[in-house]
């Protein structure tokens, strides 16, 4: 690591799993065709201070023209031709236990504000924003480090295509409620802005939150010493940050060295850890306030209820997890897949964990490898039956080996009694395999297997059919 003055904060940006920040319209990105196109061009406004932002002046410079595409789940607001409706009750309790848990004050009463955007990636030319709780804290291994402020805003339009003169955006994006988090900017090493990014990830994962790639997004303010501010844009991955910094270090010494003064601007973190400029540092005239919609008020009686009702830390029911048996990788899967909750309802079924993750999530990749079909559909036909299936092996009507052969069943279009027939009686078996070899004579010993799994269209006990063929052909 680079020895350095380093001061560094962070600021993440996660979409909440609800609707709209400002309406009902559902939070789901659109890969189908746009139901409609509108055209629209922009231009800035001077902020509260009277000046005009030079990073709006920045953009404006460059006279383009804005499409906006939208859907049948877009409405007039996310087009700014009516005004936003009431703040997203649900988005709002989920701000507040991302709050709670960070340590930070909640402001009894805010105001909604209005951030200048003339990227064009709001209709309306600004993102509505409202601070919700200030002057939180975490512990790390280097020490504290200050939590700023946590806010809650809108998402912007989804760029699709960008062009000279000419930018197209999607407004299935606009509107999605965020939570801003800002950390002061306490970080020393690039070290303790990993464990910062991968604490607040702890937090939010615990959280109702969108999943995936694009639904975090993480920035990096810095400075060294002699230098000015800079912000890297767009981590998608803590991983790659260490790195990143490391190489920002590296790249504001040598233009300290050269003595020239480095503006305070934005840069874009790439994937393979260095940055490029993307755009001058706002300045402070970027927010006004939101006229159209009366204070917040955030009454002690909600905090309240959102204190009782915390989600548990997703930190401690892994260790839960790993309790009941399971190791670090199926710890891992259940999360990927976002199967804890099904999990757990199985578990009070039977209590077999490794058996339940097995038939929760490698199971059914098997068979979708094997019958070519999409995983999606095969794990809705199995949770749908698993309950029951489980409870089958709970009260011995089958056996836990003979589990993914009844799935298979199911997802063959079978019924679940036709799934769990247990299979022939062992004499008719005998006597089929006798059958089959006297047709067939001279064979070996896997090739008659492959024609009594055949016959049997694999509802047979493999072993046990393995040691009647050797028995015959001895
Ligand atoms: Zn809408």
């Amino acid at each position: 690591m680079t020895k350095v003055s380093l001061k560094s904060g962070l600021e993440i940006h996660q979409q909440l799993d609800t609707k709209k920040l400002f309406c009902d319209c559902p939070s789901v990105l659109r890969k189908d065709e746009p139901d409609f196109e509108i055209k629209r061009k922009l231009h800035a406004v001077a902020g509260e201070s009277g000046e005009i932002d030079i990073a709006a002046k920045h953009e404006i410079e460059q006279g383009r023209e804005f499409i906006y595409q939208g859907y049948d789940t877009t409405c007039l607001i996310e087009l700014d031709e009516e005004p936003p409706h009431e703040i997203n009750r649900e988005a709002l309790k989920i701000v507040l236990q991302i709050a709670i848990f960070l340590n930070a004050k909640i402001m009894p009463i805010t105001q909604i504000m209005r951030k200048t955007v003339v990227d064009g990636s709001n209709t309306s030319g600004f993102q509505r924003t409202v601070m919700v709780a200030r002057d939180g804290w975490i512990e790390t291994e280097q020490g504290k480090v200050g939590i700023d402020a946590i806010y809650l805003e809108e998402d912007a339009a989804r760029l699709v295509q960008k062009e000279e003169g000419k930018t197209v955006y999607r407004l299935d994006r606009l509107g999605i409620p965020l939570v801003e988090i800002s950390t002061s900017p306490d970080m020393k090493s690039p070290e303790q802005v990993k464990e910062v990014a991968l604490h607040i990830g702890n937090i939010l994962r615990s959280c109702k939150v969108k999943r995936g790639i694009g639904t975090i997004r993480q920035d990096l303010n810095l400075s060294i010493k002699g230098g000015n501010r800079v912000e890297i844009k767009g981590f998608q991955n803590p991983k790659i940050m260490i790195k990143t910094l490391d190489n920002e270090i590296k790249r504001e010494l040598e233009i300290l060295g050269k003595k020239k003064l480095i503006q305070s601007e934005v840069r874009n973190a790439l994937p393979d850890g260095s940055t490029e400029f993307l755009r001058p540092m706002p300045g402070a005239a970027r927010m006004y306030p939101e006229t159209d919609l009366p204070l917040l008020k955030i009454h002690r009686n909600l905090i309240n209820d959102v204190k009782k009702s915390l989600p548990k830390l997703r930190s401690e029911v892994k260790k839960e997890l790993r309790k009941e048996g399971l190791n670090e990788e199926m710890v891992k899967l259940l999360f990927k897949r976002n199967k804890v909750e099904e999990f757990k309802e199985m578990l009070k079924v039977i209590n077999k964990p490794q058996l339940i993750v097995k038939s929760l999530l490698i199971f059914p990749k098997e068979i979708a490898r094997r019958n070519k079909l999409k995983l999606d559909k095969i794990s809705e036909i199995i949770e749908d039956n698993l309950t029951d299936v489980l409870r089958f092996v709970k009260e011995g009507k089958i056996l836990e080996g003979q589990v993914k052969n009844v799935l298979m069943k199911l997802v063959e279009g079978k019924s679940l009694k036709d799934s769990i027939r247990i299979e022939e009686p062992s004499e008719n078996v005998e006597e089929k395999i006798i059958k089959i070899i006297k047709e067939k004579p001279g064979l070996s010993l896997k090739a008659y297997m492959g024609l009594v799994m055949k016959e049997f269209k694999g509802q047979v006990n493999g072993k046990e059919a393995m040691e009647i063929i050797r028995k015959l052909i001895k």
